[in-house]
């Protein structure tokens, strides 16, 4: 492969978290759109990583490096912190999944019981049978769509569960520096997932400086000049860069799979 044809799409998700394409169909859509590379990084779930999946990958001649969305609290925010290149079996890993799992069940009910008390009637077991993996507030969007208490996700964001609605819950806090070590303890690499969407920028210098080894320059439809300051950062503070389109599927137009991507140096110095 010419290192200037090459284009890795490094954030994606899967039917395991709140996409809607199974980690198969995304393989056949990276390679239609002659993508060379993805990571399907699930929010808190790793579920996607079967030996099937790397064979299929394989097959279609995508490199398929493991990644995962971790949720974190830091100062009261919700941070997304992306790891890359890790082992999907290792004990550290594994634990902190199950321990998100546990998180949004409890986040998940008391989300609910909000809502019911604005006679809003989800039942819990029907929200759990429409997920496969890590369940979330995309599902609880899609619940209230088809109760047709809103028409749509944004909708339901804006006006119940969105971080500054009535019925919005952090759950409880995972920290970021636990976060790092179990991504390191699996043998991975972390980076400070879209800074572009962080409200306070200082913020993210403090972030950076914990042990963190990249940032994702590359966001979505993000344009160069909303890019360059966080290129110069990592370059600064001498730290990796990824990127990816944060793909869910067709229904968010600002995502489409592909729209941001790393090089071949980039991707091999994540791989490395
Ligand atoms: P959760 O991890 O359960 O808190 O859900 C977070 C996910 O919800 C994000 O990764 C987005 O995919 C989605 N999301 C967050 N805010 C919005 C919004 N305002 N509109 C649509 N989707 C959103
Ligand atoms: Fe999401
Ligand atoms: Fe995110
Ligand atoms: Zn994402």
């Amino acid at each position: 492969m010419d290192n200037e044809c090459f284009r890795a799409d490094l954030h994606m998700h899967s039917t395991f978290s709140d996409g809607t394409l199974t980690p198969f169909e995304l393989i056949e859509r990276a390679k239609s759109l002659k993508l060379s590379g993805i990571s399907i990084t699930d929010h808190d779930s790793v579920l996607a990583y079967t030996p099937d999946v790397f064979d299929f990958a394989s097959e279609q001649e995508i490199e398929l490096m493991t990644g995962v969305e971790f949720s974190c609290r830091f100062e009261e925010t919700t941070i997304h912190i992306l790891a890359y290149n890790f082992d999907p079996l290792a004990d550290s890993i594994v634990t902190l999944c199950a321990r998100h799992v546990q998180r949004r069940e409890r986040r998940n009910k008391t989300i609910l019981e909000r809502l019911r008390g604005k006679g809003i009637i989800i039942d819990y077991d029907e929200l759990v049978n429409s997920a496969k993996g890590a369940v979330g507030r995309p599902h609880i969007a899609n619940a209230l769509i088809k109760k047709g208490i809103v028409s749509t996700i944004q909708q339901a964001f804006d006006q119940l569960i969105g971080d500054s609605s009535p019925c919005y819950v952090p759950g409880e806090s995972v920290t970021i520096p636990e976060t790092l070590e179990v991504i390191h303890q699996a043998g991975g690499k972390a980076f400070i997932a879209h800074p572009h969407l962080v409200r306070k920028k200082k913020m993210v210098s403090r972030i950076v400086d914990l042990k963190i080894d990249g940032i994702e320059v590359y966001y979505a439809k993000f344009p160069p000049h909303r890019e360059s300051g966080w290129l110069a950062m990592a370059k600064e503070k001498g730290l990796l860069i990824s990127g990816g389109s944060d793909f869910h599927g067709d229904y968010k137009e600002k995502n489409p799979m592909g729209c941001s991507w790393v090089n071949k140096e980039a991707f091999n110095k994540i791989c490395q």
